[in-house]
């Protein structure tokens, strides 16, 4: 495997984004902190929070995570928060239909007002979140949805019960640092079908999840 070079630490700002209350909040603290409560408050505008992933020995990502607020839909903001950003996540809720629609309209928006340097879209990838309490959304239809509406990958996640989260982020990032690198490098977390190598040694397709 190459080595990365020159990249002892590597910043990228990922946005996540999604209609108000599918979840953006409690995905990105579980990521970042590992917990969840059921009342947070309205985010308002953005906030942000850092997470650092080790990808080698001598190398960490540092993700300057996003959140911006779900009222903030085709608001002049939005413009200016996707300035600058390496990759996002789009949330629906897999309990509420509409957030479907909503999350598609999000990536809409996305690939009009932000582009990476080289001018190919920002990479994106499409949680459907709370997958704890339903499962209304079937494989088929959220495998349409990614590969429909240009996102790189998709995944069912809970924030409640802590699933496919980390994988989510992971994989992300993965995609930024291969594509930052020409497609030469193999971040040792993910296996080359982009499954990733979680700590006891077991796989788990970007599909599969606990509890869906
Ligand atoms: P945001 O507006 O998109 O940031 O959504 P929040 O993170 O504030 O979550 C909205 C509500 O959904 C809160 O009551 C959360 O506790 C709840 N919630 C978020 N993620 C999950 C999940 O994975 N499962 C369940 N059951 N509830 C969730």
């Amino acid at each position: 495997m190459a080595a990365l070079t020159n990249n002892d630490k590597i910043s990228y700002k990922v946005l996540v984004i999604g209609d108000p209350g599918v979840g953006k909040t409690s995905i990105i603290r579980r990521f970042v902190h590992n917990v969840f409560s059921s009342n947070y408050k309205t985010t308002i505008g953005v906030d942000f929070a850092l997470k650092i992933l080790p990808v080698d020995e001598n190398t960490v990502v540092h993700l300057q995570i996003w959140d911006i607020s779900g009222q903030d839909r085709y608001g002049v903001m939005t413009r200016v928060y996707y300035k600058d950003a390496h990759a996002a996540i789009i949330v629906l809720d897999s309990t509420r239909e509409r957030t479907i629609e909503g999350a598609l309209r999000w990536k809409t928006d996305l690939d009009q007002k932000v582009t990476l340097a080289d001018g190919s879209p920002v990479p994106a990838i499409l949680l459907a979140n709370k997958c704890d309490i339903d499962n209304k959304l079937g494989d088929d239809k959220l495998y349409d949805l990614e590969t429909n509406n240009g996102f790189v990958g998709s995944f069912r996640t809970s924030a409640k019960e802590s699933v496919g989260i980390e994988e989510a982020f992971k994989f992300l990032a993965n995609t930024v640092i291969s594509t930052e690198q020409g497609g030469q490098y193999d971040v040792p977390f993910m296996n080359r079908e982009g499954n990733v190598n979680l700590d006891d040694n077991t796989t788990h397709s970007r599909y599969d999840s606990k509890c869906c």
